[in-house]
């Protein structure tokens, strides 16, 4: 059994920790710990605030001249430009708007019209989901002659790598077992034969510093809701490259979602669409006011923090809940499924169990909220700015004394549910 006597070592990283103090701007529940930042953000006092404000001073105190006064208007541009500090973006390359999923539809096409004389998307077969559907649907829309997807193991990448492919598209970090790409090094393989690179940054952005300038990738997407905290269903982000928004700036197929918000003039509604100029051209239709307002909150919080040293925060947690897990009663049972080197990982730790939906809905319901992602993967987010060691101790003794109780072979843990 892990030794109940080591608790006092992880109160000692906690009192030194440089990142103890945010934990305050986090409106977390007492005694549970929550492990799943990395699907949802837990929520940050400043988001909930600003959804307030909002609501109260700005819908219901200014009407309709909020779009002005508060700027509404100038929303996804303003967090636009704040989450490109985050991923190392200069300042007009980023926007929020839409889900992840819509914005693929228009990168993809701008990297296809970049890219005449080749077809090809070269993505992982084990990527997320919603990206290949979204190359596949694309794909059936402008046939096969214009756009064919092509899926391969990860350690198959670097031979499809060929002439023939227009757009690399990966995710950074895998959603299952957390594994990441170098960006800078997958970049630079892609721009040798010719490639553009499309990243999706779902599990990088707010977790670890990226530095999308640097690396001179092409196109990226990212989420709101996940590490950024901005909360349930708020928008995606968006990443060009700026040499490629003044390539694609005359051309109307680059970004098909021609919506009246991407227009240069949008209350002229004179009915001929005529693309704004630079990053505003990826917007389609009115912006959620309230969601943007919450991550503009949210995003406060990350004003004040260097994602270095979260990411060095990060590494001393997830090795301290490898070692604990792997050094308990439960161990032969519970396999890492996550790199053990925690550089070559996301802000997660998965561990395969046979059982791994039964055991996820029970530690919820003792207040260890991780999830649980088909077939047999428990996986636990980490999310250094709340989150203490001694979170990381209580939860590894609770899986340890849940697994050997058997109490998640209860049949009321055996229920499926919609979301996992
Ligand atoms: C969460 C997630 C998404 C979400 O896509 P939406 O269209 O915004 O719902 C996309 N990609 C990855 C890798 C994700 O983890």
């Amino acid at each position: 059994m892990i030794d109940p006597a080591r608790r006092a070592a992880f109160e000692a990283l906690d009192a030194e920790d440089p990142l103890a103090k945010l934990r305050d701007e986090f409106a977390l529940t007492e005694g549970r710990i929550y492990l799943d930042g990395n699907s949802l953000g837990a929520p940050i006092h400043a988001a909930l605030r600003a959804l307030r404000t909002a609501a109260e001073d700005e819908w219901r105190g200014q009407l309709i001249d909020a779009w002005n006064d508060a700027d509404w208007i100038g929303l996804p541009r303003r967090l636009g430009t704040r989450i490109g500090r985050l991923i190392g973006a200069a300042p007009g390359q980023v926007t929020v708007c839409d889900s992840i999923s819509v914005n693929l539809m228009k990168l993809i096409s701008g990297a296809l019209a970049l890219q005449p004389g080749r077809t090809r998307i070269l993505s992982t077969e084990d990527n997320f989901p919603t990206d290949l559907y979204v190359a596949q649907g694309l794909s059936a829309l402008l046939g096969p002659a214009r756009c064919e997807l092509v899926c391969v193991p990860r350690e198959e990448l670097a031979s499809a790598l060929d002439d023939r492919v227009a757009l690399l598209m990966l995710t950074q970090v895998d959603f299952r077992t957390g594994v990441r790409f170098d960006l800078a090094d997958m970049t630079a393989r892609a721009h040798a034969v010719g490639a553009l690179t499309l990243w999706d940054l779902a599990h990088s952005a707010g977790a670890f510093p990226v530095a999308l300038d640097a690396a001179q990738a092409d196109f990226a997407v990212g989420c709101g809701y996940k590490f950024l905290g901005g909360g349930p269903g708020v928008p995606a982000f968006l990443y060009v490259a700026e040499r490629h928004l003044t390539k694609l700036a005359g051309e109307l197929a680059a970004q098909p979602l021609s919506g009246w918000m991407g227009d240069a003039r949008p209350f002229e509604f004179d009915g001929r669409y005529a693309p704004a100029s630079g990053i505003d051209r990826y917007l389609v239709g009115t912006p959620p006011i309230l969601a943007c307002r919450a991550l503009e909150g949210a995003l406060d919080v990350f004003d004040a923090v260097d994602l270095e040293d979260v990411e060095t925060k990060r590494l001393a947690l997830s090795s301290a809940l490898i070692e604990l897990i792997e050094g308990s009663e439960v161990a032969d049972e519970l396999l890492l499924a996550s790199p053990r080197r925690g550089e070559d990982c996301g802000s997660q730790v998965a561990f395969r169990h046979p059982e791994a939906f039964a055991l996820t809905r029970a530690l919820v319901a003792e207040g260890i909220v991780g999830d649980f992602r088909a077939p047999d993967l428990l996986r636990v987010g980490l999310t250094p700015l709340y989150l203490r060691f001694v979170d990381i101790f209580d939860a590894a003794c609770r899986i340890e004394a849940l697994l050997t109780s058997g109490r998640h072979r209860d049949p009321r843990f055996a229920t499926p549910t919609r979301v996992t």
